[in-house]
Parts: structure tokens; C-alpha cells; sequence
């Protein structure tokens, strides 16, 4: 009843050849129409992306949005202008951007109802550090990032939640399928408690070093439905794999 989700996040990669080249592979590959696919490109390569994706099964969306709808914030850009250009996704809270951007929980919440305001999908990023998972603390951070972003929005239809442990993105490390599933099992019984979430009908994706070789014992677990996908999304093939893994 949950349809398979699989996107891949691109980060700051790519070049309009390598967009070009990229996407001309994954829309001439087979990928099975039972998983909903989509890519995030740069903010720069979305328009390039869209056209490219028009008419076909490939959603697309940004890695970020500003919290704001317009005005001073230089170098930002609004979800509305987002959803303007034709993007149906947004990744947001991605821990790069946690780390790296200092987003809180509490910008993360207001680029989440600037998202749901302008019609976007959001793609909802939490998980631990490997010092909290050591210290047993991972249920607790995800439950609080969970909180932190949710609480007070009254329509989160369709939202999608992505559970990334950061040591595990980028790092060739993956969650054991039993690690993660534990995991999501506990973030959709926590969202069981959050108003306007239907939890049973929330897909939750894995993130954090999805290859071809692990995505299917990922996948086949009763609450993976489905992927972010970091590095592997840059390949064609290998992005195409998971696809079909899900
Ligand atoms: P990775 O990245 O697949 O390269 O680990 C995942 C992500 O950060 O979304």
C-alpha cells in the first residue's frame, strides 16, 4: 500500500554535461513503474533537469529551501519558486546541512511549512551521529528531530521521512538491514503520535551508503520503503539498480 520511493540526492555535483548525460541514461533505462523515482539536483541544474524529465516518470527536486517566501535573505531560494519552476520535492534537514549550515529543528520546522505552504513534497531528513548511536542515544536524537520539525504543522499528507544515521553517509558503512529497520519501526510508531500524519501510509526511506549490492536486504525489510541515495545516484546503472531493488 506504500509505493516504493527511491531519490537520489546529487549534492554539489554535476555539470550541465554530466546532468545531461546522467539523466539522458536513467530515461532511456528500465526502471519498473511499481517505484516512484526522483532526483535533486543543484539548485542550478533543476531547470536543465526538469525539462530534461518532462513527460516522464523522474520527479525532481531541490536539496534545500529557504524558510522564507521572499525578501532580504541573500542566496536563498523559496519554495514557492521552487514549486514555480515545476519541482515537485525538496529534501530538507539533510544532515550536511545540520552540520555544515547549523539548521536546527526550529528553521528545519519553518522550511518545512514554507514547503507544504507551496505545494512540495517534503523529504524530512533525521539521524544520528555515531557518537549518540555509541552512547545509545539514537532513538532519542531521532525522536527529538522528529519533534522538532513536526510539531505544530497541521497538513503533512505525503510527507516523507528519510532515516540517515550520518555515519553512514558517505562513509561505505550501511546500517545492518536489522539496525535500520529498528529504526524505522520506531520512527513510524513516533509519528503514530504526531497530529495530521497518518503513519502507517508514511514512506520512510533509508539513507546513508545504499549500493546495488545492499538495496534489496534494505528494501525487504517491513519498513523500508525505499531510498535516499547519495553517491550511487551519480551513477546511472547503479541508480538504476536500486530502483528496480525497491
Ligand atoms: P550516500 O549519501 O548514499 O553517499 O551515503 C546519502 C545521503 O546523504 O543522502
Amino acid at each position: 500500500m506504500r509505493q516504493p520511493l527511491v531519490a537520489g540526492n546529487w549534492k554539489m555535483h554535476g555539470s550541465r554535461e554530466s546532468v545531461g548525460t546522467l539523466l539522458g541514461a536513467l530515461l532511456a533505462s528500465d526502471i519498473a513503474d511499481t517505484v516512484e523515482v526522483a532526483v535533486c539536483p543543484t539548485y542550478v541544474h533543476l531547470a536543465q533537469a526538469l525539462e530534461l524529465c518532462a513527460g516522464s516518470a523522474i520527479g525532481v527536486g531541490a536539496q534545500d529551501c529557504s524558510h522564507a517566501e521572499a525578501g532580504a535573505y541573500t542566496g536563498e531560494v523559496a519554495a514557492t519558486m521552487l514549486a514555480d519552476l515545476g519541482c515537485d520535492w525538496v529534501i530538507l534537514g539533510h544532515s550536511e546541512r545540520r552540520a555544515y549550515h547549523n539548521e536546527s529543528d526550529s528553521l528545519i520546522s519553518a522550511k518545512l511549512a514554507a514547503a507544504i505552504e507551496a505545494g512540495l513534497k517534503p523529504v524530512l531528513c533525521v539521524g544520528e551521529t555515531r557518537e549518540q548511536r555509541e552512547a545509545g542515544e539514537a532513538e532519542a536524537v531521532v525522536a527529538a528531530q522528529l519533534a522538532g520539525a513536526l510539531d505544530g504543522h497541521s497538513k503533512l499528507d505525503g510527507l516523507v521521512i528519510a532515516y540517515e544515521p550520518v555515519w553512514a553517509i558517505g562513509t561505505g558503512l550501511t546500517a545492518t538491514p536489522e539496525q535500520a529497520q529498528d529504526i524505522h519501526a520506531f520512527i513510524r510508531a513516533e509519528l503514530a503520535g504526531v497530529t495530521g500524519v497518518n503513519a502507517d501510509a508514511t514512506r520512510l526511506l533509508y539513507g546513508g551508503s545504499v549500493k546495488p549490492g545492499n538495496a534489496g536486504e534494505l528494501f525487504a525489510q517491513a519498513d523500508i520503503d525505499g531510498a535516499l541515495v547519495g553517491g550511487a545516484a551519480l551513477v546511472a546503472e547503479d541508480f538504476q539498480a536500486i530502483c528496480n531493488a525497491a
